[in-house]
């Protein structure tokens, strides 16, 4: 049986912040390199989104203005969707305003409150000094163990509900909120993170884990992703890590 998984990328024209977009082709790449059949749609506003054809969701950054002009469109039919496939386990990758975009409200610096969708219980409190730079987190063993390097920038600082665990701790930089060390959350199969720059193509061990978690979701057990060849990626990855632990 040849495996193949549906990819809908959520809002490509509006958060599309840092080349965020990098993030699907790193999952297209690395399961067309092994064979697995990949489609990508988009989905932006005034477009239904048919959840049951997806197996992952990827909603990239946005600046305070643009997530709310999508504000109408989610009201209107697509964040319950969207909470929907959050509850039957679907995948999703969410990045900064992306991530915040899932949580339940964005006050941002100036006082303005952006109700969200909330099918993460997070929510975001805007600062008015931006947490910006490059950092590093060690992911929890549930979400393969393994250190991220990415670039942050935000004025948001998200804190996580009861129901949430955060996706990693921060060994270096701010992460949700400059307080706490968590970074980005966990939820069912929800990976949110304020990593941009791309987050993927230079943490492959991350990404192969959240095509596996897709994979097992739609296929149940399936065997190990084969090794590609990564020294490439890996050489980024370890460059920027050897930087940030001297920092
Ligand atoms: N507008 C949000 C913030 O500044 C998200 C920014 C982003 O996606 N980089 O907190």
């Amino acid at each position: 049986m040849k495996l193949e998984l549906n990819i809908c990328h959520l809002y490509p024209d509006i958060l599309n912040l840092y080349g965020d977009r990098g993030n699907i082709i790193a999952m297209r790449r690395r399961l067309e390199s092994r064979g697995i059949g990949v489609t990508v749609d988009e989905c932006s506003i005034g477009q239904p989104i048919d959840i049951d054809k997806y197996d992952i969701f990827f909603i990239g950054g946005g600046q305070d203005f643009e997530q709310e002009v999508l504000l109408r469109d989610l009201a209107g039919g697509k964040g319950r969707d969207i909470r929907t496939a959050v509850e039957e386990d679907k995948v999703f990758l969410a990045i900064c305003g992306g991530y915040q975009m899932l949580g339940q409200y964005y006050k941002t610096w100036d006082g303005t409150q952006l109700d969200f969708i909330g099918a993460i219980d997070v929510h975001t409190i805007g600062a008015k000094e931006r947490l910006i730079g490059n950092y590093m987190f060690q992911t929890t063993p549930e979400s393969g163990g393994t250190m991220v390097v990415g670039f942050e920038n935000h004025s948001g600082k998200t804190y996580l509900g009861e129901s949430v665990a955060p996706l990693g701790m921060v060994v270096s930089g701010f992460g949700n909120n400059g307080e706490d060390q968590t970074e980005g959350a966990r939820y069912k199969n929800v990976f949110a993170t304020y990593s941009h720059g791309s987050l993927l193509p230079k943490n492959p061990v991350l990404c192969d884990f959240i095509l596996k978690t897709a994979l097992e979701r739609k296929y149940g057990a399936v065997e190990p992703l084969e090794i590609l060849d990564d020294t490439l990626e890996n050489s980024a990855h370890d460059y920027m890590q050897r930087r940030l632990s001297k920092a």
